[in-house]
């Protein structure tokens, strides 16, 4: 069985004491959980250390973002080293952000997805169209790409410690989410590129959905055959929401 997973990104959002706060909170939400569910959160790196301090050990620590590099001459980069110094056991790689601000080609994620598994941190590869590329008929097409650029080469250890996120660009952060039927199309055909890969990881690899995930939304997607939890954005900053979104899966 998949395991089923809800991952909140809290962005370059907070205080310390705004972090700590959520930190306990969110521990104490996952206190009342089913143990099969993973709860992840992803608050700035700036902040790590200080959610580290109050997480229970339920609750999984992930970075936002790493460098594909190895310790160095990398200035503001932050290595996969220092992440798993802090406990951090998983890190989203290629969100639409980076890819659309900060110049995360497919090439350059697809180093740091090698980077983070060759470090022993679970990559959560983040692939979705935009609204013009749904609208031409080329969302697969993109999706395939991102996919198989990032995947490429993988064993197959490596490729069944990956987690797909599917985030339609269009859906982040601007209150439109992908109706239930239109997610699960995509994830199935996630599915079936990784079964490209390699049969056997297909079942295991959880894909998950992003794009404005909320209290009301949420139990429609997770009901859906092939999606397997959320990437949480702005909701994963509100607890109460939060809880409500964990509580759906
Ligand atoms: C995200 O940041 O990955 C995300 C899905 O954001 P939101 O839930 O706010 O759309």
């Amino acid at each position: 069985m998949r395991r089923k997973i809800v991952a909140g990104n809290w962005k370059m959002n907070g205080t310390r004491q705004i972090a700590k706060d959520l930190a306990v909170g969110v521990s104490a939400i996952v206190e009342g959980l089913d143990r099969s569910i993973d709860v992840l959160i992803a608050p700035p790196s700036i902040l790590l250390a200080d959610v580290a301090g109050q997480i229970s050990s339920n609750v999984n620590l992930a970075a936002q973002d790493v460098s594909s590099f190895d310790n160095g001459a990398f200035t503001g980069e932050v290595s996969a080293d220092m992440l798993a110094d802090f406990g951090c056991g998983y890190s989203i790689v290629g969100h639409s952000e980076r890819r659309a601000m900060f110049g995360d080609t497919d090439e350059v994620v697809a180093a740091k997805v090698a980077k983070c598994l060759e470090k022993s941190i679970q990559p959560i590869l983040c692939v979705g169209e935009t609204l013009e590329e749904r609208e031409t008929g080329e969302m697969l097409n993109v999706i395939g790409r991102q996919l198989h650029t990032a995947l490429k080469g993988l064993d197959q250890t490596r490729l069944g410690k990956v987690i797909v996120a599917y985030e339609p660009v269009w859906a982040i952060g601007t209150g439109k989410t992908a109706t239930p039927e239109q997610t699960q199309e995509v994830h199935e055909f996630i599915r079936k590129e990784i079964a490209v890969i390699d049969e056997a990881v297909s079942d295991v690899v959880p894909v998950i959905y992003g794009g404005s995930v909320n209290a009301g939304n949420a139990k429609n997607l997770f009901a859906m055959a092939d999606i397997d939890g959320g990437l949480v954005g702005g909701a994963s900053l509100k607890l109460e929401e939060f809880e409500v979104i964990c509580k759906a899966i």
